[in-house]
């Protein structure tokens, strides 16, 4: 196999004629077509001339897109509504699923389940072999309205201890939740970074608000909010008996000064700061900018190293991790019922669920924007001192961008982070914890009816849990009295119809799944 694959290439380095045939298999039509796209992505990203890496992509296949969202508008959002309103759509159309599903079955969009069947066989056979995820963009009407982006890996936060703490103070890796405890403790009381003070904050966290509780209180078994619990329902953690065990937890670690006095306000720089004033013990955060900080902090804070470790046994024994990846953002484009040429159209799409789109999109292009380095593609400088992140230069020229679908590449997360992010990513994968206790709620596709009841009353009860949350963390005392009332309060203002809607929603998708075995 490998000889023929070296003949092959020698043959076509000298040979630029067989090269030429070969890139020939990418080609969507003979003559040059060009369709027009509205792209406009997170208020920021919208096709224009800049993108270069689409430009590469039409080398490829012949097919050139012409953005028709205005780069004026900063808003995505609004730009999508209006463009609905207007009637007047684009051949390609970017957006989340839910609009897709929505605008789909009322015409707008063409379904697409026989022109993937017939003419995207790399996105038909990832079809094939990800249920849940064909299961997820299948609108209620038995069609399918968009290509989803999706993610590869599952993985997102995990848990990092100050290592050089550790050390210093004779301490090993917990694995339950005493012996984190006691850790913690040890951190707060026994002056790890030598300074005379009692001021080391052992637990911090960057998120803002309540939200960023999660994994605190995952050590006592809650699964914050929307959840799959094992006997298949769906669930909202915080309107559930074990928040308040886990509600009690955080409050007395909260009590015993574990936790973070600002934990809700101090925002997306506690990091930074907590880290360069060596203050900082140990979070639950995201891994490849958390081991970032092993990097930065070098040269600030001696000794500075966070070490990745999985989540503790919790209250009841259990080896969990709370967050992960949902496999879709819920976002992707489509093809309008306006498109004069569909079959061009799903070809396009589909070059994106090649492996040679999928670098594309990911990398650029070889000898510009990345080398090829053992194998493995890796960003040039013009991509890494471009002053901005890479996420942000690639997405500003055409790559990168979710809404173009595509599989996402998790090699080159693993390219950016520092160490010892890959190791922890691995470690967090091989161990099964992620995914596995309860599941995350996959993408559902709702009826008008089930999305009117979810959005007029959840905010409304996701406001009183985090006001309840708020004063409980810093006052415990009343939880035995008043979580009772508070539950009902939930149930009063509609959270057992929102969870009726989810599982109505649910149970269409499972029924799906069944179905597509
Ligand atoms: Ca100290």
């Amino acid at each position: 196999m490998k000889k023929l694959l070296l003949l092959l290439l020698v043959t076509a380095l000298l040979n630029p004629a067989s090269l030429l045939a070969e890139e020939k298999s990418f080609l969507v039509s003979q003559e040059p077509v060009t369709l027009t796209a509205f792209i406009h992505w997170g208020n920021v990203y919208v096709l224009n001339d800049d993108w270069f890496i689409l430009d590469e992509a039409e080398r490829l296949t012949n097919v050139k897109l012409k953005g028709t969202a205005s780069v004026n508008d900063t808003d995505s959002t609004a730009a999508y509504n209006l463009m609905i309103a207007g009637g007047d759509l684009a051949d390609l159309v970017s957006g989340t699923i839910n609009n897709a599903n929505k605008y789909g079955m009322e015409g707008a969009f063409a379904p697409l389940n026989d022109l993937i069947k017939e003419h995207a066989p790399n996105f038909a056979a990832f079809l094939d072999n990800n249920l849940e995820v064909k299961t997820g963009i299948t609108a209620p009407d038995g069609n399918i309205y968009i290509i989803p982006f999706v993610y590869e890996l599952l993985v997102s936060e995990a848990w990092f201890l100050r290592q050089d703490w550790l050390d210093k103070l004779d301490l090993k890796i917990p694995t339950t939740l005493d012996e984190l405890h006691t850790v913690l403790t040890a951190f707060r009381n026994d002056d790890p970074n030598g300074n005379g003070l009692k001021d080391e904050i052992p637990v911090l966290d960057r998120g803002t608000g309540t939200g960023c509780a999660e994994g605190l209180l995952s050590l006592w078994g809650l699964n914050y909010d929307l959840y799959v619990d094992q006997e298949g329902a769906i669930q909202y953690g915080r309107y559930s008996d074990q928040y308040k065990v886990a509600i009690k937890g955080l409050s007395q670690w909260f009590s015993e000064g574990l936790i973070d006095p600002e934990i809700y306000t101090r925002g997306g720089q506690s990091r930074e700061q907590l880290f360069s004033e060596n203050n900082g013990g140990c979070i639950h955060d995201w891994i490849p900018s958390t081991t970032g900080f092993n990097k930065s902090m070098k040269d600030v804070v001696d000794g500075f190293y966070l070490t990745g470790f999985l989540p503790v046994a919790d209250v009841n024994g259990d080896v969990w991790e709370v967050s992960s990846r949902q496999r879709m953002e819920g976002i992707g484009w489509s093809i309008s019922s306006a498109c004069k040429d569909p079959v061009t159209a799903i070809k396009y799409m589909d070059f994106w669920w090649t492996d040679t789109g999928r670098r594309l999109s990911t990398y650029g292009i070889e000898g510009d924007t990345y080398t090829l380095v053992d194998g493995q593609p890796v960003f040039t400088d013009k991509v890494l001192k471009s002053g901005t992140s890479v996420n942000d230069y690639m997405r500003s020229h055409g790559g990168q961008v979710n809404v173009i679908a595509y599989l996402h590449d998790a090699s080159y997360e693993n390219q950016m982070m520092a160490d010892p992010g890959p190791e922890v990513t691995k470690m967090y994968a091989d161990a099964g914890v992620v995914y596995t206790r309860n599941k995350n709620v996959p993408t559902l596709s709702f009826t008008e009816e089930e999305l009117d009841v979810i959005t007029s009353k959840l905010p409304t009860c996701v406001t009183y849990m985090d006001e309840m949350q708020t004063k409980w963390t810093f006052d415990g005392s009343t939880i035995d009295d008043t979580f009772d009332s508070y539950m009902d309060t939930l149930k009063g203002m509609g959270m057992d119809d929102v969870l009726a809607a989810y599982n109505s929603a649910y149970a269409r998708y499972l029924d799906a799944m069944e179905k597509g075995k």
